[in-house]
Order: C-alpha cells, then sequence, then structure tokens
C-alpha cells in the first residue's frame, strides 16, 4: 500500500490511486488511514469469539470491541450512561432508532398506534428520512434563511408535540448545517429529543454530544477513514433499553426457555416432549439487545483507530483544514460561467464557525448533463466526483436541480492542488469545450 500525506493534515491514507487522482468524493466513503489499515492487519490474528469464549484469543476479541466502544463514546463527547451500539452504517443507525421510537409509549403525544411524532426537515438524505415514514412524520420546509428555519421549527413544536427532531449534522449535498445548539435547544424546550445524523459532520469537525445536548447521534465508519462495514448509533439508552431488538438472536438475550408446559401428564415422559407454547425471552439491556450475532469486530476496531486518529489532530486543524478548501472550490466555481453552487441559505454559507459549511459543494453548470460532465471529468482529468441526485431528491427538487447535480467534497487527504485541478478542468472545459 502506497501511503499518500493529506495536504496540510500529517495523516496519511491508504491506496495508491490518491496519488494519480483528484480525489473529490470525499463525501461518498473516504479512504482509509494508514493507522487505521495497520489496526485491522494487528487484529487478524485473532480469530475468536467476542463476549463468548474463554480462550486467550477471545478475550483479545472481547477487550478490543469494549475499547472501540469506550473509544468512540470518548471521541464524541457521549455521556457516561449513553449507549454505543455498532451498527453497519448511518442508514442501519437511523433505522435502529426509528424502531425504538416507533415502539415507545407515545399516548401523551399523540402517538399510538403509530408512536409519536418525529420532526425532520425537507433537506435530509433518505436515510434520514424514509425511516421515519409514517403517520406521524412532520416534514417541515426549510426556509430562505437559518433563523426562520429555527423560527419554523420552534413553532411547529408548538403546534404538536413531538418526541424527537432528527437533524443532519452537515447537508450532503450543500454541506450546509444549522447550528446544533440552536437546535436543541428549541426541540429540549418543547420537550422533544434531538437526533443528529452525523455521517459528513463527523469527517469534518469534532462534535461533543454531552457539551452541545444532543440525545442521539449515528455516524458511518467508510466516511471518516475506516473501511465499510461498521458505524454506530450513540445517545440516551432509556429508549433503547425500551425498544423491541433490531436484531434477534444470540447475544441479545440474558434467558431464553421455553414456555411453561405444566407438569407432566401421566405416560408422558416429561413436559418437553410436548409441542412448545413458545418462547419465553428475557432480552438484554442495550447495547447488547440490538447486536444479536457475531460482531464486526475489525469494523468497530478500524472506526475506532480513525477515531483516535482523528482526535490526535491539532485542535481545529480538520476545521481550518476544510473551510480553506471549501472557500477555495467555492471562490473559483464563482468564476465559471454557467456555474451555481446549490445553497439553501446563502446567508450562512460565508460565516466561520458554527454555522460554516463543510466541504461538501454540489453544483450545477448551465446545458451540461451532470453525469456526462463528472464522466468525462473523470476520464479526462483523473478527477473524482459524485453525480446524481445524491439520495436526497427533496432537497434536489426545492433547490431547482431535480435532473441532478455535480458534488465536490474534501477530505484529509485533499490539497489545494486538487481543487485547482478541478477548477482548471472545468474552466478550459467551459471556455474552450471538451
Ligand atoms: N446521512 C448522510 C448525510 C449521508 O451523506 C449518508 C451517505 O451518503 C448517509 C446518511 C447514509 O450513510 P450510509 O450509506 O453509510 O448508511
Amino acid at each position: 500500500m502506497l501511503p499518500v500525506v493529506g495536504g496540510d493534515l500529517d495523516i496519511p491514507l491508504v491506496g495508491g490511486s490518491q496519488a494519480r487522482h483528484a480525489n473529490l468524493d470525499y463525501a461518498a466513503s473516504a479512504p482509509s488511514l494508514v493507522t487505521v489499515a495497520a489496526e485491522v492487519a494487528r487484529l487478524l490474528p485473532y480469530s475468536a469469539s467476542v463476549h463468548r469464549g474463554a480462550g486467550f484469543a477471545s478475550q483479545v476479541c472481547t477487550s478490543v470491541y469494549e475499547g472501540a466502544r469506550a473509544e468512540v463514546a470518548r471521541f464524541l463527547g457521549a455521556r457516561p450512561d449513553d449507549a454505543v451500539i455498532f451498527t453497519r452504517n448511518t442508514t442501519d443507525a437511523v433505522n435502529l432508532l426509528a424502531r425504538a421510537v416507533a415502539h415507545l409509549p407515545g399516548s401523551d403525544l399523540g402517538g399510538p398506534p403509530a408512536g409519536p411524532r418525529v420532526v425532520v426537515l425537507d433537506l435530509e438524505h433518505h436515510a434520514n428520512l424514509l425511516p421515519w415514514s409514517g403517520p406521524n412524520l412532520t416534514v417541515l420546509a426549510a426556509r430562505p434563511t437559518q433563523a426562520e428555519t429555527l423560527d419554523a421549527l420552534a413553532a411547529a413544536l408548538r403546534a404538536q408535540p413531538a418526541a424527537l427532531v432528527a437533524v443532519t449534522g452537515a447537508s450532503n449535498v450543500t454541506g450546509e448545517r444549522l447550528p446544533l445548539a440552536d437546535v436543541v435547544r428549541i426541540a429540549h424546550g418543547a420537550g422533544a429529543r434531538v437526533f443528529v445524523d452525523a455521517a459528513q459532520l463527523a469527517p469534518h469537525r469534532r462534535i461533543d454530544l454531552a457539551a452541545l445536548g444532543i440525545d442521539y447521534l449515528a455516524l458511518s465508519g467508510h466516511k471518516l477513514y475506516a473501511p465499510f462495514g461498521a458505524g454506530v448509533l450513540v445517545g440516551r439508552a432509556d429508549w433503547l433499553h425500551l425498544a423491541p431488538p433490531y436484531l434477534a438472536g444470540g447475544g441479545a438475550v440474558r434467558n431464553v426457555a421455553l414456555r411453561h408446559l405444566g407438569p407432566a401428564r401421566a405416560g408422558e415422559e416429561n413436559a418437553f416432549t410436548r409441542p412448545s407454547a413458545g418462547l419465553e425471552v428475557t432480552w438484554a439491556d442495550a447495547p447488547a439487545r440490538h447486536e444479536a450475532g457475531t460482531p464486526n469486530l475489525p469494523g468497530a476496531a478500524a472506526l475506532a483507530a480513525a477515531c483516535r486518529a482523528l482526535a490526535a489532530l491539532p485542535d481545529g486543524a480538520l476545521a481550518a483544514h476544510d473551510e480553506a478548501l471549501r472557500a477555495r472550490l467555492e471562490a473559483g466555481l464563482a468564476g465559471l460561467p454557467g456555474v451555481r453552487v446549490l445553497r439553501l441559505w446563502p446567508d450562512a454559507a460565508t460565516k466561520a464557525g458554527d454555522t460554516a459549511p463543510v466541504g461538501v459543494v454540489a453544483f450545477t453548470v448551465a446545458g451540461r448533463e451532470p453525469d456526462a460532465l463528472a464522466a468525462y471529468l473523470s476520464a479526462e482529468h483523473g478527477i473524482s466526483l459524485r453525480a446524481g441526485r445524491f439520495c436526497a431528491h427533496p432537497l434536489l427538487d426545492r433547490l431547482g436541480a431535480a435532473d441532478g447535480a455535480l458534488r465536490a467534497s474534501v477530505g484529509v487527504g485533499s490539497t489545494a492542488a486538487d481543487v485547482d485541478r478541478l477548477l482548471a478542468a472545468l474552466d478550459s472545459y467551459l471556455t474552450a469545450g471538451p
């Protein structure tokens, strides 16, 4: 594997292709860090049962798995009594939480039989829209400014109480983000909890659950410089203890017994020869309750190693790197003929700090078909972008880009040269043609 040092951040990634290509598609999946790959390689000799074996390798696996849980909790600033559940990815985590919410006793919230009300914004990725779909879902349209959007959220919660506000930490289309502290203040003031889809936020900014008062958060390892297959749901344990197990099977239970069959009748050797009357199951609490089956140990350990590497960066370095590249990209795109950068809240686009958008920029080019342009940029200039509707169809519709757009996104391995390569390729294409 060829290590590639990422821009001004000394945090090497694996993968030789990054040396030849300008990878501007970090928002889809990011290459793994060298330290993450090393951690996975270190663990491969230990193939033994997590939580179940008494042998040495099994104890190592259990300790690594639980250590990974603690590391992820630390990275996200989780409260001591929060549950940290390993999932396959963000989508899996949102589905898990949605199932838990749907089964909450919700009579005081206008709930049963459909579960209590959940409020989302219309800017969400489908992963934070579709799992909530049901009669008690409110999809709130984002307003032209962030302040008006927050007011609309407060008004919606006043009009109809909700159990949960589920909001993206950063849009996977525009990179924009609402100030989470304000979302939390408004939601908590109305008695609702807050879930943050941090799939795009976590790779770009540090997040502190406890400091922000966020109740639940999900992210994907493959966007956070770890391989595919592991994500996490972190948050308040009570709802997760109450929820039906996300997966039923070994490891998720304290005890399983055949339902009481009564004493053996005359002529019967014992009552267990009769057909079973069903199972009596005592489920474990979260996280085990939702993690049935043999867990993804390398995935969890890789995710934790990525968290460790990002946490070791100097304070503010990740955000500064990201903001600088985004600013360069936006400024360059603004000077190109026919290019329109997609934004919901132009008022917040140029601000620094809590509401500065992350390094994810979608744009359209007048008269050009996004897929064809992305294919041209890849084939002729070695630039990887994403084209399409980014699993956020309602947002693309309202941004006037129902036919799709292009998206450039940066990460720790991105450099100013990558951004300039895209800008130069677009410039020559738009002025001289392919
Ligand atoms: N949420 C956001 C904001 C995303 O960008 C994505 C993926 O692009 C997801 C959720 C879903 O992530 P995954 O496919 O890893 O489940």
